[in-house]
């Protein structure tokens, strides 16, 4: 049976692919990209010359047929996406479920995902997590997203633009209260670093954080409840004496 190979790509450092997973690109018929000349110069740092066909959110309808042709005539494929994990916040899950659903192997290769990288050195609990992605772009969808997550116990793993990283983690001390967290950017690139502490105490230095990032926040604490109460009974008595 013919296989759809899902192969993480480099989340910065080029070193990070693991011998298996440049063999299946070299032995695959196609590779289906994100981008194909992002894809292009990977391969070319490993002297890989397999066909590239281009596979993203916007030609899905076009480029899922051909795969699923290719699958159908013996052939196996790989899927890849500009950087790590393919699906992760990236393209592919409608191609996997139409794997899926003709009958054909699906495989996954271990690789470069920024969440796992950020979340293992990020000094938070990694024995329950919940990794979110992305927030909405808007601060008041954002909101509302938080609030739904807000008394999970659990570390939570976002991922988030540099231009927008301030208006998130102010929004983030709005609705979850003053958390432990790590903001993780270039992640496995020569400016990599992990930024420890409060949310107020990053946002402090965020302003100045550019390039990729992961926001590592830590989840919900019984404090926190006390917390809340405690603000719920300082109104009620407040909103009494004001009579
Ligand atoms: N598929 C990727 C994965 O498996 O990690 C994620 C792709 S998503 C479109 C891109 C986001 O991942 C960035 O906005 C950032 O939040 C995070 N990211 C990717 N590379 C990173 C890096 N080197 N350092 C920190 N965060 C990174």
């Amino acid at each position: 049976v013919s296989t759809l190979y899902l192969v993480p790509t480099p989340i910065g450092n080029l070193q990070e692919m693991t011998p298996r997973a440049l063999d299946i690109l070299k032995e695959v018929s196609v590779i289906a990209a994100e981008d194909t000349r992002n894809t292009k110069k990977l391969l070319m740092a490993y002297g890989i010359d397999t066909m590239l066909m281009s596979h993203h959110e916007h030609n899905q309808q076009v480029s899922i047929p051909k795969i699923i042709e290719r699958l159908e005539n013996g052939e196996n494929v790989a899927v890849v996406s500009d950087a790590g994990y393919p699906l992760v916040s990236d393209p592919g899950q409608k191609l996997v479920q139409e794997t899926i659903s003709h009958g054909f192997n699906v495989v996954s290769v271990s690789g470069a995902n920024a969440a796992m990288n950020a979340l293992v050195a990020s000094g938070l609990s990694c024995y329950h997590y919940l990794f979110y992605g992305f927030l909405d772009n808007k601060s008041s969808k954002r909101k509302k997203q938080l609030e739904e997550i807000k008394t999970i116990p659990y570390t939570t793993i976002f991922y988030e633009a540099p231009h927008r990283i301030e208006d998130t983690l102010q929004d983030m001390l709005e609705v979850l209260g003053n958390r432990q967290m790590c903001l993780a950017r270039e992640l496995t690139k020569v400016h990599e670093e992990y930024i420890r502490g409060t949310i107020e105490e990053v946002l402090e230095v965020a302003a100045t954080c550019k390039g990729e990032m992961v926001i590592v926040m830590d989840g919900f604490k019984q404090d926190d409840v006390v917390f809340d109460m405690y603000t719920a009974i300082t109104k009620v008595d407040e909103y009494i004496e004001s009579g």
